[in-house]
Protein backbone atom coordinates (compact mmCIF):
# COMPACT_ATOMS: atom_id res chain seq x y z
CA UNK A 1 0.00 0.00 0.00
CA UNK A 2 1.56 3.51 -0.79
CA UNK A 3 0.15 5.87 1.87
CA UNK A 4 0.93 9.27 -0.16
CA UNK A 5 -1.11 7.47 -3.06
CA UNK A 6 -4.62 6.57 -0.71
CA UNK A 7 -3.58 9.62 1.38
CA UNK A 8 -4.09 11.89 -1.86
CA UNK A 9 -7.14 10.32 -2.70
CA UNK A 10 -8.90 10.81 0.11
CA UNK A 11 -8.53 14.62 0.77
CA UNK A 12 -11.38 16.43 0.50
CA UNK A 13 -12.00 18.42 -2.64
CA UNK A 14 -11.58 21.90 -1.09
CA UNK A 15 -8.25 20.58 0.33
CA UNK A 16 -6.98 19.28 -3.48
CA UNK A 17 -8.52 22.15 -5.04
CA UNK A 18 -6.69 24.95 -2.60
CA UNK A 19 -3.58 22.70 -3.82
CA UNK A 20 -4.03 23.34 -6.81
CA UNK A 21 -4.51 26.82 -6.49
CA UNK A 22 -1.31 27.03 -4.67
CA UNK A 23 0.39 25.95 -7.48
CA UNK A 24 -0.32 28.49 -9.80
CA UNK A 25 2.49 30.26 -11.07
CA UNK A 26 0.84 33.58 -9.89
CA UNK A 27 0.13 32.41 -6.64
CA UNK A 28 1.98 34.92 -4.50
CA UNK A 29 -0.04 37.30 -6.21
CA UNK A 30 -3.35 36.21 -5.70
CA UNK A 31 -4.87 38.37 -2.90
CA UNK A 32 -5.67 35.85 0.24
CA UNK A 33 -9.17 37.23 0.77
CA UNK A 34 -9.68 36.02 -2.97
CA UNK A 35 -9.11 32.24 -2.12
CA UNK A 36 -12.36 30.80 -1.10
CA UNK A 37 -13.87 32.64 -3.95
CA UNK A 38 -11.98 31.09 -6.19
CA UNK A 39 -11.89 27.77 -5.76
CA UNK A 40 -16.39 28.15 -4.97
CA UNK A 41 -16.59 29.67 -8.46
CA UNK A 42 -13.96 27.53 -10.51
CA UNK A 43 -15.44 24.22 -9.05
CA UNK A 44 -19.14 25.76 -9.71
CA UNK A 45 -18.05 26.37 -12.95
CA UNK A 46 -17.08 22.96 -13.93
CA UNK A 47 -20.28 21.49 -12.07
CA UNK A 48 -22.90 23.43 -14.21
CA UNK A 49 -20.55 22.85 -17.06
CA UNK A 50 -21.31 18.89 -16.75
CA UNK A 51 -24.86 19.45 -15.66
CA UNK A 52 -25.78 20.56 -18.77
CA UNK A 53 -23.89 18.10 -20.62
CA UNK A 54 -25.44 15.24 -18.56
CA UNK A 55 -28.99 17.33 -19.35
CA UNK A 56 -27.96 17.23 -22.90
CA UNK A 57 -27.20 13.42 -23.02
CA UNK A 58 -28.96 12.03 -20.38
CA UNK A 59 -28.17 8.07 -21.68
CA UNK A 60 -24.93 8.87 -23.72
CA UNK A 61 -21.68 7.43 -22.60
CA UNK A 62 -18.60 9.76 -22.70
CA UNK A 63 -17.42 7.85 -26.09
CA UNK A 64 -20.60 8.65 -26.97
CA UNK A 65 -20.47 12.32 -25.86
CA UNK A 66 -17.17 13.04 -27.32
CA UNK A 67 -18.32 11.52 -30.49
CA UNK A 68 -21.32 13.17 -30.98
CA UNK A 69 -19.95 16.84 -29.92
CA UNK A 70 -17.64 16.08 -33.51
CA UNK A 71 -13.86 15.61 -31.10
CA UNK A 72 -11.48 13.44 -32.30
CA UNK A 73 -10.23 11.00 -29.65
CA UNK A 74 -6.98 9.65 -30.43
CA UNK A 75 -4.84 7.26 -27.92
CA UNK A 76 -1.07 7.79 -29.12
CA UNK A 77 1.81 6.00 -27.40
CA UNK A 78 3.74 9.61 -26.15
CA UNK A 79 7.11 9.70 -24.48
CA UNK A 80 7.67 9.51 -20.96
CA UNK A 81 10.37 12.21 -19.69
CA UNK A 82 10.51 12.90 -15.82
CA UNK A 83 10.74 16.50 -16.82
CA UNK A 84 7.49 16.72 -18.65
CA UNK A 85 5.23 14.12 -19.44
CA UNK A 86 1.50 14.48 -21.09
CA UNK A 87 -1.51 12.43 -19.88
CA UNK A 88 -3.50 13.60 -22.33
CA UNK A 89 -4.21 17.19 -23.86
CA UNK A 90 -7.10 19.32 -25.87
CA UNK A 91 -5.79 20.41 -29.22
CA UNK A 92 -8.03 22.77 -30.65
CA UNK A 93 -10.72 22.80 -32.43
CA UNK A 94 -11.98 19.28 -31.57
CA UNK A 95 -8.67 16.64 -30.92
CA UNK A 96 -8.32 14.66 -27.48
CA UNK A 97 -5.12 12.88 -26.98
CA UNK A 98 -4.83 10.59 -24.33
CA UNK A 99 -0.95 9.06 -23.20
CA UNK A 100 -1.58 5.37 -23.76
CA UNK A 101 1.66 4.49 -23.16
CA UNK A 102 0.77 4.71 -19.52
CA UNK A 103 -0.91 1.67 -19.61
CA UNK A 104 2.27 -0.29 -19.42
CA UNK A 105 2.21 0.60 -15.29
CA UNK A 106 -1.36 -0.78 -14.27
CA UNK A 107 0.52 -3.62 -12.70
CA UNK A 108 2.48 -1.20 -10.28
CA UNK A 109 -1.15 0.21 -9.17
CA UNK A 110 -2.09 -3.45 -8.91
CA UNK A 111 0.37 -4.16 -6.51
CA UNK A 112 -0.02 -1.67 -4.71
CA UNK A 113 -4.07 -2.53 -3.81
CA UNK A 114 -5.46 -0.06 -6.19
CA UNK A 115 -6.36 -2.04 -9.09
CA UNK A 116 -9.01 0.08 -9.69
CA UNK A 117 -7.01 2.53 -10.59
CA UNK A 118 -5.66 1.41 -13.95
CA UNK A 119 -5.52 2.84 -17.30
CA UNK A 120 -9.11 1.94 -18.41
CA UNK A 121 -10.31 3.52 -15.31
CA UNK A 122 -8.54 6.71 -15.33
CA UNK A 123 -8.38 6.93 -19.19
CA UNK A 124 -11.86 8.66 -19.08
CA UNK A 125 -11.05 11.10 -16.45
CA UNK A 126 -8.37 12.73 -18.54
CA UNK A 127 -10.93 12.82 -21.47
CA UNK A 128 -13.58 13.77 -19.35
CA UNK A 129 -10.97 16.88 -17.92
CA UNK A 130 -10.30 17.52 -21.75
CA UNK A 131 -13.45 17.50 -23.09
CA UNK A 132 -13.81 20.65 -20.38
CA UNK A 133 -11.21 22.42 -22.23
CA UNK A 134 -13.04 21.69 -25.55
CA UNK A 135 -15.96 23.99 -23.56
CA UNK A 136 -13.66 26.52 -21.81
CA UNK A 137 -12.62 27.66 -25.33
CA UNK A 138 -15.93 27.78 -26.68
CA UNK A 139 -16.94 30.15 -23.70
CA UNK A 140 -14.27 32.30 -22.47
CA UNK A 141 -17.20 34.58 -20.67
CA UNK A 142 -16.96 32.86 -17.63
CA UNK A 143 -15.43 32.78 -14.20
CA UNK A 144 -12.23 31.17 -14.84
CA UNK A 145 -11.59 33.07 -17.78
CA UNK A 146 -12.65 36.46 -16.51
CA UNK A 147 -10.79 36.80 -13.60
CA UNK A 148 -7.42 38.67 -13.75
CA UNK A 149 -4.78 39.03 -11.46
CA UNK A 150 -2.37 42.21 -12.03
CA UNK A 151 0.80 41.74 -12.22
CA UNK A 152 2.16 45.16 -12.35
CA UNK A 153 1.28 48.67 -13.60
CA UNK A 154 3.13 51.83 -15.17
CA UNK A 155 0.92 54.47 -14.66
CA UNK A 156 -2.69 53.44 -16.44
CA UNK A 157 -1.04 50.43 -17.82
CA UNK A 158 -1.73 47.39 -15.99
CA UNK A 159 -0.36 44.13 -16.82
CA UNK A 160 -2.97 41.33 -16.24
CA UNK A 161 -3.28 37.64 -16.28
CA UNK A 162 -5.31 34.97 -16.09
CA UNK A 163 -4.80 32.21 -13.54
CA UNK A 164 -4.12 29.10 -15.63
CA UNK A 165 -5.34 26.85 -11.96
CA UNK A 166 -9.00 28.32 -11.79
CA UNK A 167 -9.03 26.29 -15.00
CA UNK A 168 -7.70 23.11 -13.85
CA UNK A 169 -10.28 22.97 -10.76
CA UNK A 170 -13.49 23.79 -13.38
CA UNK A 171 -11.83 20.83 -15.48
CA UNK A 172 -11.18 18.24 -12.81
CA UNK A 173 -14.64 19.21 -10.87
CA UNK A 174 -16.39 18.92 -14.31
CA UNK A 175 -14.69 15.05 -14.53
CA UNK A 176 -15.96 14.32 -11.12
CA UNK A 177 -19.64 15.45 -11.63
CA UNK A 178 -19.91 14.00 -14.89
CA UNK A 179 -18.27 10.55 -14.27
CA UNK A 180 -19.98 10.49 -11.07
CA UNK A 181 -16.64 10.10 -8.78
CA UNK A 182 -16.59 9.66 -5.41
CA UNK A 183 -13.27 11.56 -4.78
CA UNK A 184 -11.98 14.41 -6.65
CA UNK A 185 -8.81 13.56 -8.93
CA UNK A 186 -7.01 16.83 -8.05
CA UNK A 187 -3.17 15.93 -9.37
CA UNK A 188 -4.33 13.14 -11.10
CA UNK A 189 -1.33 13.52 -13.49
CA UNK A 190 1.13 13.05 -10.88
CA UNK A 191 -0.20 9.68 -9.66
CA UNK A 192 -0.49 8.23 -13.29
CA UNK A 193 3.40 9.17 -13.36
CA UNK A 194 4.58 8.32 -10.13
CA UNK A 195 5.54 4.62 -11.03
CA UNK A 196 8.05 5.95 -13.46
CA UNK A 197 9.47 8.69 -10.81
CA UNK A 198 8.72 7.75 -7.53
CA UNK A 199 11.34 9.88 -5.94
CA UNK A 200 10.15 13.47 -7.90
CA UNK A 201 7.07 12.52 -7.96
CA UNK A 202 7.01 11.59 -4.23
CA UNK A 203 8.46 14.51 -3.54
CA UNK A 204 5.29 16.52 -5.26
CA UNK A 205 3.02 14.66 -3.17
CA UNK A 206 4.36 14.96 0.07
CA UNK A 207 4.90 18.83 -1.04
CA UNK A 208 1.06 18.83 -1.02
CA UNK A 209 0.29 16.73 1.82
CA UNK A 210 3.12 18.80 4.24
CA UNK A 211 2.46 22.30 2.97
CA UNK A 212 0.80 24.35 6.03
CA UNK A 213 -2.28 24.17 4.16
CA UNK A 214 -4.29 23.08 6.88
CA UNK A 215 -3.53 26.23 8.86
CA UNK A 216 -4.70 28.33 5.99
CA UNK A 217 -7.61 26.00 5.38
CA UNK A 218 -8.88 27.17 8.98
CA UNK A 219 -8.07 30.64 8.35
CA UNK A 220 -10.27 30.40 5.23
CA UNK A 221 -13.19 28.91 7.09
CA UNK A 222 -12.87 30.84 10.26
CA UNK A 223 -12.77 34.58 9.14
ZN1 LIG B 1 -6.26 20.89 -17.91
Amino acid sequence: MNTKITTILTLSDFNLQFAQLNDDRFFEKIPSEDYRRLIYESQKCGKLVAEDVINKFPTATLDEIVSKLGIELVFSEMTVDKNFTSVGYFESPNKIVVNSTLKEKDYFFEEIGLSWFNYDFWKEIVIAHELFHFFQEKNTNTFIDQYKISLWHLGPYQNKTKLLSLGEIAAMSFAKKLLALDFYPGFLELLIIYPYFPDEVGRKLDEILSRDRNKMIEQLFND
